[in-house]
């Protein structure tokens, strides 16, 4: 089958206008806007909007129509913008814990937060900046971290 026809992404899908980055943005719904934005940045984002994952880019949402909010228009910084920030907003747990625990061969704790995240203990919706859970965040850390205790 030939890829030629086949684009990449959403036709129309606006991608991050900050400088040097040009992401694709995870599109997030009004809530999540309004939770993490400041007053007179929701007034440049009154619709939905996407959220830009990349940490090193300063633009947080942006909605395609030119509106576009910063780090600095959040009202808390949030991961991954902030790598001290939660990686799971809604229980509190940072990178480094999950790398922490990674390293040191422990599941416990981040096997339990998972739980409690797929349980719907969460207000992923207005808590990560995302909008999504941090179940498949955490993981992917967790993995790319973890040391069997011991050694294999
Ligand atoms: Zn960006």
């Amino acid at each position: 089958m030939s890829r030629a026809f086949v684009k990449e992404g959403e036709v129309g899908d606006p991608v991050c206008p900050g400088d040097a980055c040009g992401g694709a943005g995870e599109p997030v719904t009004k809530e999540t806007l309004r939770a993490h934005l400041v007053a007179g940045a929701i007034e440049r984002l009154p619709k939905a909007g996407f959220f830009c994952a990349n940490a090193s880019c300063r633009v947080a949402y942006f909605d395609g129509w030119g509106g576009v909010a910063t780090v600095d228009d959040l009202t808390a910084p949030v991961w991954p913008k902030a790598a001290d920030a939660p990686i799971c907003a809604c229980l509190g747990l940072t990178e480094d814990d999950v790398i922490e625990d990674a390293a040191a061969g422990r599941k416990d704790r981040i096997r339990d937060i998972v739980w409690r995240a797929e349980d719907g203990g969460g207000a992923c919706v207005t808590n990560a900046a995302d909008g999504r859970s941090c179940v498949l965040a955490v993981r992917r850390l967790f993995q790319a971290h973890f040391r069997p205790p011991g050694g294999l």
